[in-house]
């Protein structure tokens, strides 16, 4: 007798188009979870070849290997960037409606390409979007990238410093320990403390955020102290709210002298939304020794130090300021398996009794949807295009608290 299996859901990952984009959004570790969801995965030939997956290592685990046009029939389409680059405009054009599109959208600095992909029917969703949730976390590429990224900020620094960062004992006399400073200890932050505490260095770290001192301290470095009324105890989504105009200029003040006797900054602050703050003016760079270094991670949001220049290294009187761009872009293997997992993960609140259903009602997917029904659904995106506001869902309703008094608990008998 005939048996009606229901078909397969299909995953496909195309070649990045993004120039210098190394990564690719799933690697063969996240090939197994989603076989296992009811996934097959068809893979761009050499999609992840520069991320060091060849085509093998996919089909080791199950996966198909196949052309961009098979990549983009699948159900869902998986990008590190989505529709990024010279030739994404030839990609929109093969997306259709009902086709679900996931991966990293930046939707508020590229609204007509949400529109766009609006356009054809297909459901997007920024992986940016994820909420910084405990119950996210899983899903949460700006987490995973930037702990590659803080990491080798710190890699970068020591190569640049002409320093060494331990303390070290020798016949010819004793090498003090390179002085690193972090500013914002976030996700980035803290991922470059530990890093610096690996490689021996002195670290100090400064944030808005009260309770990023316990963090900082619990990774053996020390907490600047700034007397700020930051008014940061939460902020929202896990992310820190900006700073007026005065506070900033006097964190600057403040910091001034910090600043001046670190050998190494390394800046991570920002305040999601908005242009990084400048916590570092050209007149404390200038209070540093010459040989000093910076790397400034918020530097395609602006930067956090006035010198800084995106994709560049800046001198100020000796003091090179390095504007970082795409760090997780240099460490591709595990940043493409950190992405991939964050990928497969999300992929999986998807599937409802075996099939895939986008419109599911899950607080992560209904955050990170931008575009769906031909629509743009994000009212960000809709005001960036100068759209009227869609009406914002009802927030969920909170938590019952425990019912602990005796007669609920005799109830309960
Ligand atoms: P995060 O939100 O986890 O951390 C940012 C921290 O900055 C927060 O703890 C916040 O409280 C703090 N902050 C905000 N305003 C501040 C201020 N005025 N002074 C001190 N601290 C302040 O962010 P993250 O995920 O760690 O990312 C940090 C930065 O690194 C972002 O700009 C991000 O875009 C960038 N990044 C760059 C790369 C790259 O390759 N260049 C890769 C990943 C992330």
């Amino acid at each position: 007798m005939a048996t009606t299996e229901t078909p397969r859901m299909v995953v496909g990952v195309p070649r990045e188009n993004r120039a210098g984009e190394t990564r690719v959004a799933l690697t063969p570790t996240a090939l197994p979870q989603l076989t296992k969801a009811g996934f097959d995965v068809v893979i761009e030939s050499g999609a992840g070849d520069a991320a060091g997956y060849p085509d093998a290592a996919f089909t080791d685990r199950g996966a198909r290997i196949g052309s961009r046009d098979d990549a983009f029939a699948a159900d869902v389409l998986v990008q590190v960037n989505v529709m990024d680059g010279d030739p994404a405009s030839g990609d929109i054009a093969k997306l259709r409606k009902g086709q679900v599109v996931v991966g990293a959208v930046a939707p508020f600095a590229r609204p007509e390409m949400v529109k766009a992909i609006a356009g054809t029917g297909a459901t997007l969703f920024a992986l940016e979007l994820v909420p910084r949730t405990t119950r996210a976390q899983s899903m949460d590429i700006l987490s995973s990238q930037a702990a590659v990224a803080g990491y080798k900020a710190v890699l970068i620094a020591a190569a640049e410093l002409p320093k060494m960062f331990p303390l070290l004992t020798t016949a010819a006399g004793t090498i003090a320990p390179a002085k690193v400073f972090i500013v914002g200890a976030g996700v980035a932050g803290l991922a470059a403390i530990a890093n610096s505490r690996r490689l021996g260095a002195l670290v100090e770290a400064y944030d808005v955020r009260p309770a990023a001192r316990e963090e900082v301290e619990s990774l053996g470095a020390r907490f600047v102290e700034l007397p700020l009324e930051t008014g940061q105890e939460e902020g929202s989504g896990g992310y820190a709210k900006q700073l007026s105009e005065d506070t900033i200029k006097k964190q600057q003040e403040l910091m001034a002298k910090t600043v001046a006797a670190s050998d190494v900054i390394i800046t991570t602050a920002q305040v999601q939304g908005s242009t990084a703050p400048v916590i570092i003016t050209t007149e404390m760079v200038k209070g540093m020794a010459p040989g000093s270094v910076i790397v400034d991670l918020a530097a395609e949001q602006g930067g956090n130090c006035e010198p800084t220049v995106a994709g560049e290294v800046v001198d100020v009187d000796g003091v090179r300021v390095i504007g970082v761009v795409n760090l997780p872009g240099d460490i591709p293997v595990h940043s493409s398996q950190l992405f991939g997992k964050n990928v497969a993960n999300f992929l999986g609140l998807m599937v409802v009794d075996g099939k895939l259903d986008p419109g599911v009602d899950d607080d992560v997917i209904k955050e990170s949807v931008v575009a769906a029904g031909g629509d743009v659904v994000n009212n960000r995106v809709r005001e960036a295009l100068g759209l009227e506001k869609l009406p914002e869902p009802e927030p969920p309703a909170p938590e019952p608290a425990a019912d602990d008094t005796p007669a609920a608990e005799e109830a309960a008998k």
